[in-house]
């Protein structure tokens, strides 16, 4: 059973773009963001719309391939396609853009892209175990700080800060609420749908009412949980899904896992509990850069060496959601989650002893017979346990 209040989810994105063009009318302004590590707070501190820029679809990456080597992943191809094909109105309304040295891959990606959009590059650090990794990223949130002021023109001040903090928390708060809901047996909500509701985080214009949206569907979600009624037979395998970033328009696997016969009760990845699980501190005594410093450095994502939490939390993650068997989804080309990938082998292997699949494919659907071939060959495995 459907909750009907995806259907409201389907066609969010076209109302929000109406809200954006009217909000641009009314002098709003709006600012780009790629990446997790890109701290809202200080966005919505400044007044303006955090929206996402990451390319999540197959169409602009041809016009992309014209710039950019083809042996780059869909990721960043798609995002560098929409920008300059102006196929993106989130990038064309856009006045300021935020991005960050992560992979090689994007970080060189977005020195192209800062020709077309104002933009700050945040320096990340490679790692987080070394002394000076706080006070270095701390300095970067300072130094974005400045930056979003002398573009948008405004102050942003401590009273503001504070005010984003708690409005980012309640929505992540909400996000991680729902998603919990799926910890039940069966899982209430297919897994595309969970990602279709997380995935709009990032388009909505205003917050408070995407909160609300999400805490109507959690309402509705409880109550078709507690009637006993769920998308999947009782028994469905449970899977958890890791790796690289998913969203609509990239959530083919997503798609094939359910069609296949199993039931994704889990993101572990950058759309999901990476983010999701990690709040800041609202403590009044402490300075609020030093607590979303603190907040967005925790993300354990594969570009920091070493990235001990992904371990630490995907651990969690299997127990919490009694998964029977982890799916790695790798970008073609991503070359820190594809290395990793070999960790994420071991590690659920010698730790859990439940089957893990390592996918590697791209956004077009040129091998998606390989990957239904592969993809139910492992939840005949699961199903068989
Ligand atoms: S996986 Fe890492 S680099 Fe990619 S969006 Fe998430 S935090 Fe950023
Ligand atoms: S999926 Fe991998 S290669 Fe692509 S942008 Fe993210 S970290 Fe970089």
């Amino acid at each position: 059973m459907r909750p009907e209040t995806m259907n409201i989810f389907d066609d969010l994105r076209g109302q929000n773009m109406v809200a954006l063009e009217n909000a641009k009318k009314n002098n709003k302004k709006v600012v780009g963001m790629y990446c997790g590590y890109c701290p809202q707070e200080l966005v919505l501190a400044a007044g303006a719309i955090p929206v996402s820029l990451c390319g999540t679809r197959d169409e602009p990456i041809a016009d992309a391939e014209k710039f950019l080597p083809r042996n780059l992943c869909p990721l960043i191809k798609s995002s560098y396609g929409f920008a300059i094909t102006g196929k993106c109105p989130y990038f064309y309304f856009s006045d300021f853009v935020i991005a960050e040295t992560t992979c090689d891959g994007k970080k060189k990606m977005f020195e192209l892209l800062q020709q077309h959009k104002p933009m700050h590059i945040m320096h990340l650090p490679q790692g987080t175990d070394r002394p000076g990794a706080l006070s270095w990223w701390k300095e970067e949130l300072l130094l974005l700080k400045e930056q979003l002021e002398k573009h948008l023109g405004v102050d942003i001040t401590e009273d503001n800060l504070r005010a984003a903090i708690k409005l980012a928390n309640s929505e992540q708060q909400a996000l991680k609420e729902l998603h919990d809901l799926n910890k039940l047996d069966p899982a209430p909500l297919s897994g595309v749908d969970l990602l279709t509701a997380i995935f709009m985080k990032g388009f909505n214009v205003n917050k408070q009412e995407g909160i609300g949206l999400v805490r109507q569907l959690i309402n509705e979600v409880k109550d078709i949980a507690s009637k006993g009624l769920s998308p999947f037979r009782p028994g469905t395998p449970r899977v958890l899904l890791t790796g690289c970033p998913v969203g609509i328009g990239s959530e083919k696997v997503v798609r094939l896992l359910e069609e296949c016969g199993g039931s994704v009760v889990c993101f572990e990845s950058c759309s999901g509990y990476k983010t999701l699980d990690l709040s800041v501190d609202e403590d009044e005594r402490r300075d609020p850069l030093d607590a979303i410093a603190e907040r967005y450095l925790k993300i354990p994502c594969s570009c920091m060496s070493p990235n001990d939490g992904r371990f630490e939390l995907l651990g969690r993650l299997i127990g919490e959601y009694r998964v029977d068997g982890v799916v790695d989804l790798t970008w073609q080309a991503c070359h820190t989650y594809n290395v990793e990938a070999e960790l994420i082998r071991r590690y659920v292997k010698d730790n859990f002893g439940i089957p893990y699949l390592h996918l590697e494919t791209d956004y077009s659907n040129s091998d998606i017979q390989q990957l239904k071939t592969r993809v139910t060959a492992f939840i005949e495995l699961l199903d068989k346990r």
